[in-house]
């Protein structure tokens, strides 16, 4: 359980022999040492569940501490130990030299078995999520009824099915759920809920202040491992906007309009509210998917007058903008903005505005997703997961953005906040063995096929991403997309219980 490990910082980080790695290895340098198909030798290195095996030599991204050359050694699905220069008698020795090593990505936001039963989609986006680095989800379960007659099967359908560890988020919409927020915190260990301000017409309520205060106060009498995750948009003005342009624009040709529909201010002042009702009952909040500057400039300043609240955003609004000329099966709400919005995103980012970085992601066929449809008609989301940490390494590289703040936000931010650190998030003796290896020089054309999900469209489709993932260290044992196929009967997921 993530509570019992005491976070414990080894003392080599202190130690000045130990070697510093800049932030990003130039590319000459870390080309030469990479042995020419080296995702293929990790292929061969099996059945490693229970034998030692270290990897050696691999420039290692520790969050909080910075990136150093190491060698990691792991077994019975957890690190052991990480230092320079390790041996252990009948250890296997797996060379990752030239590779960044970093912590099995957390995608805080995902949503499963929204447009097909969850029983496919627990497989195949979960699929999509280990083959391109990501070893742990929050997922959110959204129902109009009691959760207590469905959780028992949901979690039992993570612990045979999910190849990725899964966290629940449960979305509060009704009295009853609110009512029994208690019985969920303590039969099955779920410490984060979620509300939206703006719903989605048909699907989702909207609430208004006197159910979200509820909210808060019943979250609140929980304890400081509880948290309340919010959808902050003024959902009045995303109305009379939607009115407005249907009007004015009944069959739009451009995702903008889109856009204009959702105005960044309905997104401030919502953040803003929210925050400021937060404050009244002590609650420990977290904004999902924050999408524009208008946005930002709130969260900046809530941020400087209350510890407890936190803000994400997703690699969609860092890797993509309007100018663009984004297809529509790029809707999104809120919609992805303005060139300006994303660099906002990214200072946020390095500021400390913003904690974490998910992808909301929601699996869909273009079918689904009905992309020949009206503008207006086609619901919103993506799949994202598969192109989650490809796109960000490749936005942060032609930014210089450094890769150490970016892991962090990515794996220790959202670990922290909730409550699976240091168990998941980082790579400390004792810490599950959930790592990725990272090739920084590795270029590839991001296809459906990659990313592997259910859907027959990815994000950045076509486009040539520099910096891949070549292998996932899950529970200890090495996957690749070569073995994938031949192991995936014993690649077995665990519902996160948490509190
Ligand atoms: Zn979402």
């Amino acid at each position: 359980m993530p509570s019992s490990k005491i976070p414990f910082t080894p003392e080599y980080f202190k130690k000045t022999r130990t070697k510093f790695v800049p932030e990003w290895v130039p590319l000459s340098r870390a080309d030469k040492k990479v042995p020419a198909a080296l995702h293929e030798s990790l292929a061969g290195e099996q059945g490693m569940e229970n034998t030692p095996f270290i990897l050696k030599g691999g420039n290692c991204v520790i969050p909080y501490k910075g990136i150093f050359r190491l060698d990691i050694m792991i077994q019975k699905g957890s690190i052991v130990s990480v230092g320079e220069d390790l041996s252990h008698q009948g250890a296997t020795i797996v060379s990752v030299e030239g590779k960044y090593v970093i912590p099995g990505v957390i995608d805080p936001h995902v949503h499963l078995g929204i447009f097909t039963d969850l029983d496919i989609d627990i497989v195949t986006e979960t699929r999509s999520a280990l083959l391109n680095g990501v070893t742990t989800m929050g997922f959110y379960l959204l129902s109009q009824d009691s959760y207590l007659g469905i959780l028992d099967e949901i979690i039992s359908k993570i612990e045979n099915h999910s190849f990725c560890d899964i966290f629940i988020h449960l979305g509060i919409v009704n009295q009853k759920q609110l009512e029994e927020i208690p019985l969920y915190y303590s039969r099955y260990g779920i410490t984060s809920y979620k509300t939206w301000m703006c719903g989605i017409p048909g699907l989702i309520p909207d609430v208004e202040d006197d159910f979200l205060l509820d909210v808060m106060e019943k979250i609140a009498s929980l304890g400081n491992d509880a948290v309340l995750n919010i959808h902050a948009e003024n959902y009045r003005i995303v109305n009379r906007a939607t009115n407005k342009l249907k009007k004015a624009t009944p069959v739009p040709n451009s995702l903008t309009v889109w856009e204009q529909s959702h105005p960044a201010f309905a997104e401030a002042e919502a953040v803003q509210r929210a925050s400021w009702l937060a404050r009244q009952t002590g609650v420990r909040i977290y904004f999902v998917h924050m999408s524009s500057r208008q946005g930002i400039r709130v969260a900046t300043e809530q941020k400087r007058e209350n510890k407890n609240i936190y803000f994400e955003t997703t690699s969609p609004y860092l890797t993509l903008n309007l100018e663009q000329n984004l297809k529509f099966s790029y809707k999104m709400a809120p919609p992805i903005r303005t060139k300006d919005d994303q660099e906002s995103l990214w200072t946020a980012l390095a500021e400390g505005v913003l904690d974490t970085i998910g992808t909301d992601h929601t699996c869909m066929s273009l079918e689904e997703k009905k992309v020949n449809a009206n503008l207006w008609d086609i619901p919103p989301g993506y799949p994202a997961v598969g192109t989650h940490l490809p796109s960000l390494l490749d936005e942060a590289k032609r930014t210089s953005f450094p890769l150490s703040l970016l892991i962090e936000k990515m794996t220790a931010s959202p670990a922290k906040i909730f409550g699976v650190y240091p168990a998941k998030g980082t790579m400390l003796p004792g810490s599950d063995a959930d790592l990725v290896i990272i090739d920084p020089v590795l270029e590839k054309v991001a296809t459906p096929e990659i990313a592997a999900s259910r859907s027959d469209y990815c994000l950045h489709e076509g486009e040539k991403l520099i910096g891949w993932p070549v292998a996932t260290v899950k529970s200890g044992r090495i996957i690749t997309r070569e073995n994938f196929e031949r192991d995936k009967d014993s690649i077995k997921g665990h519902y996160l219980r948490r509190g």
